[in-house]
């Protein structure tokens, strides 16, 4: 293992230091400090979303609250500064998605579309993917109106001081119901059963709050809009009785979780009910040494950038340690 300079060798085969999977804040930011730190790591970037890296800020607009930049700066741009620092600092990246790992005795082996890739210590920094409904105009309105993220829209001039709707009916779509009323005039929390799943602190939260409605019995069946084609409305349906009404709102979330993009370490690595990789406590330790986790495919509560990128930084300096003391 060659924890501070060139990859090691093995029978004449390449054996990386650090293989880190994922372009988002994570990923990107682990890839600055193991570059920085000599581990000349291969990032492996993906190809979703058409083959553009930058994980899930490339499908926002305005960033308002990553620390350094006062005046806002959009997802996509953010995104391209940390590829460009990483670059900066020699990290190699590859905009292939990893299709198969082999954990089971190391060097591990890192399988993408077009390469296969021995390592001492992998950053699995995949992401996690909002999951959406599906509704027919979904994506002519995602963020412009439809939203998976309250934290980070909700201040947003598009919605403060509008009526909006949240649709779910657990602990997500609770919280992220009583966080709009810090800025909306009225929240709809739409629920599909006859009762919320949420836990019971935050069911009374709810009920008893006056800037919010419940809709039980409730589906979400698509968004309107104005004659401007701004989102205006939404349709909905009850599910007792079929009859459709239509709800005047200028923004929707949805509260219906995420899938931990975690796919790839089924079997190999202990992950939560929910699919999310478990970490030692404050660490990103995997259940296999030299695996390393970091950003939302490990994080069901916070879901930030900047939480991302900072357990990136720790995943990185993780990696860095147990290749020294693996040396
Ligand atoms: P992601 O950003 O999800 O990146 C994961 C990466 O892994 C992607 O590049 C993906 O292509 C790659 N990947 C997945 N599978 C593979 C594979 N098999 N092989 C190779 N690569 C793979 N947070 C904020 O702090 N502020 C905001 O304003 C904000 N706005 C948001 C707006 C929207 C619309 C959304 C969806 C999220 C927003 N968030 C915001 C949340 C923030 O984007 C996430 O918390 C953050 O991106 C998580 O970073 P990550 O690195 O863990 O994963």
């Amino acid at each position: 293992v060659s924890a501070t300079n060139s990859p090691s060798s093995s029978g004449g085969e390449i054996i990386e230091n650090v293989v880190i999977i994922g372009s988002g804040p994570a990923g990107y930011t682990a890839a600055i400090y193991a570059a920085r730190a000599n581990l000349k790591p291969v990032v492996f970037e993906g190809y979703q979303m058409g083959g553009v890296p930058g994980g899930q800020l490339m499908t926002t607009t305005e960033v308002e609250n990553f620390p350094g930049f006062p005046d806002g700066i959009t997802g996509p741009d953010l995104m391209e500064r940390m590829r460009k620092q990483a670059e900066r600092w020699g990290a190699e990246l590859y905009p292939e998605d990893v299709e198969s790992l082999s954990l089971k005795t190391a060097p591990f082996t890192v399988q993408s579309s077009e390469r296969k890739v021995k390592c001492h210590s992998i950053i699995y920094a995949t992401g996690a993917t909002a999951r959406r409904l599906r509704l027919p105009r979904e994506e002519e309105f995602w963020s412009r109106g439809i939203s998976a993220c309250a934290i980070c829209d909700g201040a947003s001039p598009l919605f403060k001081g509008q009526v909006l709707a949240v649709v779910g009916g657990g602990d997500t779509a609770t919280e992220e119901a009583i966080y709009l009323t810090k800025y909306a005039r009225h929240v709809h929390l739409l629920v599909r059963r006859d009762q919320l799943r949420a836990s019971k602190a935050m069911q009374d939260r709810v009920i008893n709050n006056p800037n919010i409605t419940v809709h039980y019995n409730t589906e979400t069946v698509d968004v309107l809009s104005n004659t401007k084609g701004q989102m205006s409305g939404i349709l909905l349906r009850r599910i007792d009785t079929g009859e459709e009404t239509e709800l005047e709102a200028k923004g929707l979330f949805y509260g219906i979780g995420h899938s931990p993009n975690s796919q790839l370490l089924e079997g190999q690595v202990e992950l939560d009910s929910s699919g999310y990789v478990l970490v030692q406590e404050g660490s990103s330790n995997t259940s296999v040494e030299g695996v390393f986790a970091a950003g939302d495919v490990q994080d069901h509560e916070w879901r930030q950038a900047v939480t991302a990128a900072g357990s990136g930084c720790i995943a990185a300096l993780s990696a860095e340690r147990y290749l020294t003391s693996n040396n």
